[in-house]
This record gives structure tokens, C-alpha cells and sequence, in this order.
């Protein structure tokens, strides 16, 4: 079947009142919040990743939600360690839908829309794609490459968000991935909780009861972004027996800051979430505003170490540009070099420069979005 025979339940539901062009933004009072350049840059800034902003949203607009999701004029300006496919997805898809780097995981992308869209996020040369959900038939192939890999033990859906999904297709693409005899765990990764919270009612819920064991990790940047209804949506979540960690992504005039990181660590172990990453930022073309050096999120994390309690610290990691796989920021497998770059050492042992010096290859590694 071709993408264009895609069953209309495969689709993303699509929500009432979320803000998708500059005159929205305009007209609801955003532009305020990030600069008049702003205003005309919008339309240009959402060529490269459309805009999405919830009601949810809209309605708990904070300095730090802003910044993560109202489009501005920096997202246009280049720079020299722009890296376009960041982390390597392209080279490590041998079918649609699949991302493969380490021998017992693999990602499965079932579709590319998210209810909002992050200016930073990695991925965004392929969010938002119109096509961008697998088919029936890409969706068989997909799940015959795991079935045939019996080293893959755990199964990621990101995307895009695999919470938008409608129930009915989220349900059958766990149901399938759990039923592969040597899959143990289904991770789902989402920002559902805080862009739509909505959306986990009790048909998400039951599309996430399995035979085997399914997790949760939620994409969360700032205190902020936990309100009544996430905390709430996050409760259901967990008492519906899903355990739930989260990632955060550094994020310069969002979280680079030790009181803030603080802050949101506490609050997700509060509501029993357990921190898992905070991710150095990718190299994303349009996205270099948002990124911090690595030195200073080695401070950061130094420092938030001395403050919080150890289940509240995650794992600093950089992402290797090209596809070559997480590596602890912190740790010794990371070494500054003396012209102000990096080298890094990949799980394999292989040393590359960090920022990369030229475009990236391939390689084997392990990432995950959302
Ligand atoms: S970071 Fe995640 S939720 Fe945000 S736009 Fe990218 S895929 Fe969607």
C-alpha cells in the first residue's frame, strides 16, 4: 500500500484552536513575548519546522514556554557547527519508520506530527511532514525488520509523538511490537503530558496496557511546564501501572540554571517521574541560540549535584554528531581540546571532534527524541 492509501485512522487527531501561523501568534499577544523582528521572521522560521501551539499551552504562556515554542528571527541565522540530520537518523534507517544503532534497540517513528512543535528540537528537518505517518504496509515492514532481529530487546516509539496518535492505531503498534517474542520492554517517548495533557484519557490509556513491560518518558524542559493538568495526566499514566522517567534538553534561556534544574528535577521526582537524561543540545541548523557549551553544562551539573538528592540527578549526555551514540557529558570520555573544541570517545572507542570539523558519517550508536 502506498503512503498515500494510508488508512484514515492512521492519521493524527487533529486538535481545535492550536495556533499554526505567524498571524495566530500575532493576534493571540505572542510576538510580545519575543521581539517585534519577530513578527516577520515567523513565517520564514516556520518553512523550515511548522508552527504548532496548543490551547494548553496558550494558556499557562510562561517566558520559558514561549522561548521553547514561539518561532523568532534567530531561528534564521546559520551557524558554522550547524549540522543538518544531527544524530544521524538518515544513515541508520534501513526501513521507514525504523531507526536501528545499537544491537538491542531500535526507534520506531510511526508518525511525525507533534500537537506543538519545539524550535530547538533536533529533529525538525523532518517533523511536521504531511506524509509523515507509516502506512499499513510500512508499518508490517517495520515490525517484520524487529521480528527478525531477535537481539533487539526493547522497542522506542517517538516521532514525532506517538501520544498523538488516534488510541486505535497507538494500541495495535504496541500490541504488535509487544507481541515479538524476544521484545521485553515498549518505551513510549512523549511530550504529550505537557503540549496537550488532554490527550491521555482512557482510551490512551488502555491503547498502553500490554503483555509486556511499557514505559513512559516525558520530555520536560521547565518547571513551568508541569502544571495541574500535566501533573494530573502524568498521575493517570503511572496508576495505569506505567512507570515514568523523563529527558530535558539544556536549553540556554530556558533551564541554564542551577536553581531552575533544581527546581524541575524535584518537581518531576515529586510526581514520580524519575529524571533519565538532560541532553546536551543538538547541533541543529536554526537552533544555535539555544545552545550551551559543553563547559558550562559541565558547571551546571557539578553544581546541581552538590544541591539535590541522587534521584533527582539525570545523566548529562551528548548525543555524538553523526549517529555515533550517547556519551556522558561529564565524564572522562569527553576531553577539551587546547583550540576550545573537544574530543570524544564513542562506545566503540573511536575519537571524533567535538563540534564536528566537517560533516558527520555513519556510524553505530543509540539516540532517542521526544
Ligand atoms: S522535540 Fe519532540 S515534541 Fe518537540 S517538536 Fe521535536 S519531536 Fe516534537
Amino acid at each position: 500500500m502506498s503512503r498515500a492509501n494510508n488508512h484514515a485512522n492512521n492519521r493524527p487527531i487533529p486538535l481545535p484552536r492550536t495556533l499554526r501561523s505567524a498571524g495566530e501568534l500575532i493576534e493571540a499577544g505572542l510576538v510580545g513575548l519575543v521581539g517585534a523582528d519577530d513578527a516577520q521572521a515567523m513565517d520564514r522560521a516556520a518553512e523550515a519546522m511548522p508552527i504548532a501551539i496548543t490551547p494548553h499551552l496558550l494558556d499557562h504562556m510562561a517566558p520559558a514556554i514561549a522561548r521553547q515554542f514561539v518561532p523568532t528571527a534567530a531561528e534564521l541565522q546559520p551557524h558554522p557547527d550547524d549540522t543538518p540530520d544531527p544524530i544521524g537518523d538518515e544513515a541508520h534507517s534501513p526501513v521507514r519508520g525504523i531507526v536501528h544503532r545499537y544491537p538491542d534497540r531500535v526507534l520506531v517513528k510511526p508518525l511525525l506530527h507533534c500537537p506543538a512543535y519545539c524550535r530547538f528540537c533536533f529533529r525538525r528537518g523532518q517533523i511536521g511532514e504531511d506524509d509523515g505517518s507509516l502506512s499499513d504496509a510500512e508499518l508490517d515492514a517495520a515490525v517484520a525488520y524487529i521480528a527478525e532481529r531477535t537481539a533487539v530487546r526493547e522497542a522506542i516509539l517517538t516521532g514525532g509523538d506517538p501520544l498523538m496518535l488516534p488510541p486505535a492505531r497507538l494500541g495495535e503498534i504496541v500490541h504488535r511490537l509487544a507481541a515479538v517474542p524476544h521484545i521485553e520492554v515498549v518505551r513510549i517517548h512523549t511530550r504529550v503530558p505537557v503540549t496537550d495533557p488532554r490527550r491521555v484519557n482512557a482510551e490512551t490509556l488502555a491503547a498502553l496496557r500490554a503483555e509486556k513491560a511499557v514505559f513512559c518518558v516525558l520530555h520536560c524542559n521547565h518547571p513551568d511546564e508541569l502544571t495541574d493538568e500535566t501533573t494530573a495526566a502524568c498521575a493517570r499514566l503511572i496508576e495505569a501501572g506505567i512507570p515514568m522517567l523523563s529527558q530535558t534538553v539544556l536549553l540556554k534561556g530556558v533551564n541554564d540554571d542551577v536553581e531552575v534544574l533544581a527546581a524541575l528535577m524535584r518537581a518531576l521526582v515529586a510526581r514520580r517521574i524519575t529524571p533519565y537524561y538532560l541532553h546536551h543540545p543538538d547541533l541543529a541548523p536554526g537552533t544555535a541560540h539555544f545552545r550551551s557549551t559543553l563547559a558550562k553544562g559541565r558547571a551546571l551539573v557539578a553544581e546541581l549535584r552538590k544541591q539535590v538528592s541522587g534521584i533527582c540527578m539525570p545523566t548529562y549526555v551528548l548525543d555524538i554528531p553523526g549517529g555515533f551514540g550517547k556519551v556522558p557529558a561529564e565524564g572522562p570520555l569527553i576531553e577539551a581540546d587546547s583550540d576550545g573544541r573537544y574530543r570524544v570517545r564513542d562506545r566503540l572507542g573511536e575519537t571524533h571532534a567535538y563540534p564536528p570539523a566537517k560533516p558527520p558519517r555513519g556510524a553505530v550508536a543509540d539516540t532517542e527524541a521526544t
